[in-house]
C-alpha cells in the first residue's frame, strides 16, 4: 500500500489529563475510501482520540499523519488541516440562528471563500445526499427533528469535500428511529466511498458499513479486526462483557 492511500496514520498516540494517562500509545490507520468503526465503554478514551486528530486536544506524544503531514509539527498550518477534515458531533452543533441551507453555505464560503451562488448550489446537493426534505432547507434547528439536524451536519461536513469525517456518536442522542434515519444516510456513504472514521454503539451499522472494528478499552485499543470477528467472535474477555452490556 503507498502512502497515499492512507488518508490517516496514527502512530503511537498519547495523551494524559494530568495524571490521569487516557490514551496510552494508539496506533492504527485508515486507508482512503475506508470506513472504520471505534466501540468501547465510556471513558476508554474515544472522544479524545477523535478531538486529538483535528487538535482541538493537543495530545502528548506520537504522530498524526494526515495526508503525508505530521500535523503535530510545529508550523503546521492547522486551520488548513481542519477544513479536510469533517466532525460530526453527538449533538448537532448547528448554528441556531441559521437555517439549514445557511448552515451548510457559511463553511463554503467563510472557509473556502466561494461565492453565495456557488455555495448555495454546493449546498443544496450535500442537504441532497443526506435526503433532507426540500421543506425543511430554510428551517431553523430548533424546527427540525435530531434527525434532520443530525443530517444537516453531516451535510455540512460532506459539503467541503474533506478527506475523511470523523463522527462521535452521531445517534446516540436520538430516538431509534431518528437514528435509523442517519444510520442509513452513513450507510450510503460508507458504499460510496467516503472515508470515515466513527465511534459509535451501533453493532448492526458496525456489521453492514465498517470494514474493520476497534475495540477501545482504558486508553488502548485492546483488540481489532474484521466486524464479524470482533462482533460475534471476540478474542478478549473485555470486548465479550462490553458487548454483552450494550446487547
Ligand atoms: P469516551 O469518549 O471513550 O467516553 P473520553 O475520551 O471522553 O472517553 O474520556 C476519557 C477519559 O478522559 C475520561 O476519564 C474523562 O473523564 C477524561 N477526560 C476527557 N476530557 C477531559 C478533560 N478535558 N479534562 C480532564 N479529563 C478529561
Ligand atoms: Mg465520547
Amino acid at each position: 500500500m503507498s502512502d497515499s492511500d492512507r488518508v490517516l496514520i496514527i502512530r503511537n498516540l498519547t495523551k494524559r489529563f494530568g495524571e490521569k494517562p487516557v490514551l496510552k500509545g494508539i496506533s492504527f490507520e485508515v486507508e482512503r475510501g475506508e470506513t472504520k468503526v471505534i466501540i468501547g465503554p465510556s471513558g476508554a478514551g474515544k472522544s479524545t482520540l477523535l478531538r486529538c486528530i483535528n487538535r482541538l486536544i493537543e495530545p502528548d506524544g506520537g504522530e498524526i499523519i494526515f495526508n503525508g503531514t505530521n500535523i503535530l509539527e510545529r508550523g503546521v498550518d492547522i486551520r488548513k488541516i481542519r477544513a479536510k477534515i469533517g466532525f460530526v458531533f453527538q449533538h448537532f452543533n448547528l448554528f441556531k440562528h441559521l437555517t439549514a441551507l445557511e448552515n451548510v453555505k457559511i463553511g463554503l464560503k467563510v472557509v473556502r471563500g466561494m461565492s453565495d451562488e456557488e455555495a448555495e448550489k454546493k449546498a443544496i446537493k450535500a442537504l441532497r445526499m443526506v435526503h433532507l426534505e426540500e421543506d425543511a432547507f430554510h428551517k431553523y434547528p430548533a424546527q427540525l427533528s435530531g434527525g434532520q439536524q443530525q443530517r444537516v451536519a453531516i451535510a455540512r461536513a460532506l459539503a467541503m469535500e474533506p478527506e475523511i469525517i470523523l463522527f462521535d456518536e452521531p445517534t446516540s442522542a436520538l430516538d431509534p428511529q431518528l437514528a435509523g434515519e442517519v444510520l442509513d444516510v452513513m450507510r450510503e456513504l460508507a458504499k460510496k466511498k467516503v472515508t470515515m472514521l466513527v465511534v459509535t454503539h451501533e453493532i448492526g451499522f458496525a456489521l453492514n458499513a465498517a470494514d474493520e472494528v476497534l475495540f477501545f478499552y482504558d486508553g488502548v485499543i485492546w483488540e481489532k479486526g474484521k466486524p464479524e470477528e470482533i462482533l460475534y467472535n471476540p478474542k478478549r474477555k473485555e470486548t465479550r462483557e462490553f458487548l454483552k452490556r450494550i446487547a
